[in-house]
């Protein structure tokens, strides 16, 4: 493996809201690669710093302190990462309500200027991947929150990304509909060849990833639970 192969990095990362005594480090200096393949799960409870982190992971965010880069994507100019090379599943409700199914999965593709015609043939492709084809003319307010999740999957999956980063995707499931979206999740980075990154409190979603990482009160522990060695 080269460093072509390391989609991102983040070296000593962190991330401070606010300023003076009323300042919060929502992340304290993080660091961690993501490869190629790589299936991670970060575990840790509300308020632990998961979707900060997967802000910085994704450039949503800038750290405060330390370094992240994307040395595989291709940054920018400005450092900034080509938002089309990851694709994020958002905790929480993120469809558009006044468009309908497919409409919202070929949005992203529409935003990075592929023509609307192929735009709605790759979004339709990738519901049908994902077995909600029967969903296309819906809108978001006549799907279950497991359809709508697995609508976000598609929608990433539509726009093929090498980085596929998900913050708390089955947060607001039940277990047996949370388990159904971490399926098509896994399989839908395998069929696009993406990496996959996904943030849970839930140890049961965090165990069906290869790798696991903990977080506690804004720090991102080694694989064997302890601080992580700084390289
Ligand atoms: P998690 O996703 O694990 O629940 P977060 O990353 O959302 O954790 O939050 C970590 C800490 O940072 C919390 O104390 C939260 O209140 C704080 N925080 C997160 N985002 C902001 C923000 N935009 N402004 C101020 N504080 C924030
Ligand atoms: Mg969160």
């Amino acid at each position: 493996m080269t460093s072509a192969d390391v989609l991102v990095e983040c070296h000593d990362a962190a991330r401070t809201f606010g300023r003076g005594p009323a300042a919060v480090v929502a992340v304290h200096g993080a660091t961690c690669q993501v490869r190629a393949g790589d299936r991670i799960g970060v575990v840790g409870p509300s308020g632990s710093g998961k979707s900060t982190l997967l802000h910085l992971l994704a450039g949503l965010e800038r750290p405060s302190g330390g370094r992240v880069s994307w040395p595989a994507l291709g940054t920018g100019t400005g450092g900034s990462v080509p938002p089309h090379r990851i694709g994020v599943v958002f905790q929480g409700p993120s469809l558009i309500p006044a468009l309908d199914v497919v409409e919202n999965t070929a949005l992203p593709l529409v935003l990075a200027g592929v023509r609307e015609g192929e735009a709605q043939r790759r979004a339709r492709r990738a519901l049908q991947e994902l077995g909600i084809a029967d969903l296309a003319l819906r809108l978001p307010e006549e799907l279950s929150g497991g359809q709508a999740q697995r609508v976000a999957v598609a929608r990433v999956l539509a726009q093929a990304p090498r980085l596929v980063l998900a913050d708390e995707p089955t947060g607001q499931l039940d277990r047996a509909t949370a388990r159904h979206v971490i399926d098509v999740l896994l399989s839908a980075v395998d069929v696009i060849g993406a990496a996959l990154v996904v943030t849970t409190h839930d140890r049961a979603v965090a165990d069906r990833l290869a790798v696991r990482r903990e977080m506690h009160e804004g720090r991102l522990l080694d694989p064997h639970g302890t601080q992580g060695a700084r390289p």
